[in-house]
């Protein structure tokens, strides 16, 4: 991504474009589908400034939430969660920027609705950890691999926001 001007110079807004950009996997869970929270939940990503570059509705298999949580796999709470998240439509997302795992991580705000701070998406929407509306991925590694799991090659979308040189000098 590294560019000159013609005489050699960086420009600040194409050094800027040297920072990594990473991608992480935000899904809007049955219950927020079914509560009518889609529109809500994707503007606020969308109003950050965020790139969105996938975007589908999508029954989940239950073969696909166990590989998605197999880290939770010992929790008591594990069956349960898979019956959850395979119980309606999800809308499964990829946003992508620098720095947009830990900033969606805390847009959504913490994993128990009751603990996370007014303002995040959880603090507004939510009452109970197993109905918390929305999932993001824990960390860069993981939003690589979630994209991967969840979009099929093809899927995703790169594009370029008309908005982008607003945004970012
Ligand atoms: P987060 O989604 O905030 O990253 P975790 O990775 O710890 O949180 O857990 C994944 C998901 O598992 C949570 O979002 C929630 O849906 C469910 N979960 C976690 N802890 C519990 C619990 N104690 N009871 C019921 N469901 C839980």
């Amino acid at each position: 991504r590294a560019s000159k001007s013609t005489n050699g110079i960086f420009l600040p807004h194409l050094v800027a474009s040297l920072e990594q950009v990473d991608q992480t996997y935000i899904m809007v869970k049955p219950d927020g589908v079914q509560r009518g929270l889609v529109g809500e939940i994707i503007s606020r990503f969308e109003r950050k400034g965020f790139k969105l570059t996938g975007l589908k509705l999508f029954q989940c298999p239950k073969e696909l939430a166990e590989e998605h949580y197999k880290d939770l796999k010992a929790k008591p709470f594990y069956p349960t969660l898979i019956d959850y998240i395979t119980s309606g439509p999800v809308v499964c997302m990829v946003w992508e920027g620098v720095g947009v795992v830990a900033s969606a991580r805390k847009l959504i705000g913490s994993t128990n609705p009751l603990q996370a701070e007014p303002g995040t998406i959880r603090g507004d929407l939510a009452v109970q950890t197993g109905r918390n509306v929305v999932h993001g991925s824990d960390s860069p590694e993981n939003g690589k691999r979630e994209a991967a799991l969840w979009f099929k090659e093809g899927e995703l979308c790169e594009w370029t926001p008309a908005q982008a040189s607003w945004l970012t000098e």
